[in-house]
């Protein structure tokens, strides 16, 4: 499906001020734990409005937000899994009726290799598959149903990782071409993504060019989707100065990262948190892959991270 950005009330034909009177509310998905939930503490902080934080597992969820009330912060909750479109719509609904808009979406719910295999150990392909389904799916799936939400200076964080850079870098020079071009479109981008699950299921996909990382692959379309939804918000909603980026928290200590990476949570959120809270005067960074705060050129693996070689 071809997603279009234009606000619900500009499609209706209302003016967006219309949304103005409602509270400011920022969006953290997958916040129940690692570093979402540290950017959910710092949103808390730091952002003038509500901020809410989500979980699929409703007891996980609301667990986090007891534990962030005992630190005297108050977030609200709700629901969302971003595998379950009924589950993204009810959330939509639930922001136009309270809100009217959003004026800040962080994505960062993915699953990792190490979450999958802690699970069930499953043959390669199923795991790209799963992989594909949460981390490059979903997160479209929302883009789809929020981003139309989103109010004039709106922020938007798709938090991707190094790891896609890296695997964009092992992929051949013809995928390369494609995911770096300015002009790949989100059904092109799409078509690729579920290449490469269909080439994994018939063991093809080195042989068709692809990195061996899955979680890299998912992460590439992460990061492409983003420089995609940049473009759009430009040609569509100029005017509107919404700010949308990509970034990397940085290698992290969470279930994701594990024990020996050297940033805690809250040092992952310092990105994330950053581009979710630039000024409203900010002309940028848009369409950009953000580490450490700073653009680095999509493609060039950021040279503070040696570890995407380990
Ligand atoms: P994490 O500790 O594994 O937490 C992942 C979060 O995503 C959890 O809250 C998890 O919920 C949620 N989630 C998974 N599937 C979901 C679904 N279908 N719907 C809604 N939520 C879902 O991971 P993390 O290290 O904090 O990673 C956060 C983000 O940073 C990810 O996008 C990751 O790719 C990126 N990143 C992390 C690192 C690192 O070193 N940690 C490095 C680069 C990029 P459950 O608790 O229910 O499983």
């Amino acid at each position: 499906m071809h997603t279009t950005l234009h606000s619900p009330h500009q499609r209706l034909g209302h003016t967006t001020p219309a949304m103005s009177s409602h509270t400011r509310v920022a969006l953290v998905t997958g916040s129940n734990k690692g570093i979402g939930l540290a950017i959910v503490r710092e949103l808390c902080r730091q952002f003038s409005g509500d901020v809410v934080l989500t979980a699929r597992d409703v007891v996980r969820g609301q667990a986090a937000v007891k534990q962030l009330e005992a630190e005297g912060l108050s977030p609200r909750f709700h629901q969302l899994d971003i595998n379950d479109l009924q589950s993204i719509r009810v959330l939509r609904d639930f922001l136009c009726k309270e809100y009217g808009g959003l004026d800040v979406l962080v994505n960062n719910a993915a699953i990792t290799p190490r979450t999958l295999r802690a699970a069930n150990p499953t043959p390669f392909h199923t795991q790209a598959e799963m992989m594909m389904k949460t981390n490059f799916v979903g997160t479209r799936d929302v883009c789809t149903e929020l981003l139309p939400l989103i109010r004039p200076k709106g922020r938007v964080v798709n938090v991707s990782s190094t790891e896609g850079v890296r695997a964009l870098n092992e992929c051949s020079p013809e995928l390369q071409q494609k995911f770096k071009s300015e002009t790949i479109t989100e059904e092109e981008l799409v078509g690729l993504m579920n290449k490469f699950v269909e080439d994994t299921k018939n063991g093809v996909h080195r042989k068709e060019g692809w990195s061996d990382s899955t979680y890299g692959v998912t992460k590439i379309g992460v990061s492409v989707l983003s420089r995609i939804y940049a473009r759009k918000l430009s040609e569509q909603r100029a005017g509107d100065k919404i700010l949308l980026n990509a970034c990397c928290p940085g290698w992290v200590r969470t279930d994701m990262g594990g024990p020996k990476a050297p940033k805690s949570p809250e040092e992952g959120a310092e990105t994330p948190v950053y581009l979710a809270l630039l000024p409203s005067d900010a002309e940028g960074p848009h369409g950009q892959f953000v580490s450490d705060k700073k653009v680095v050129e999509w493609g060039v693996l950021p040279e503070s991270f040696p570890w995407v070689n380990a």
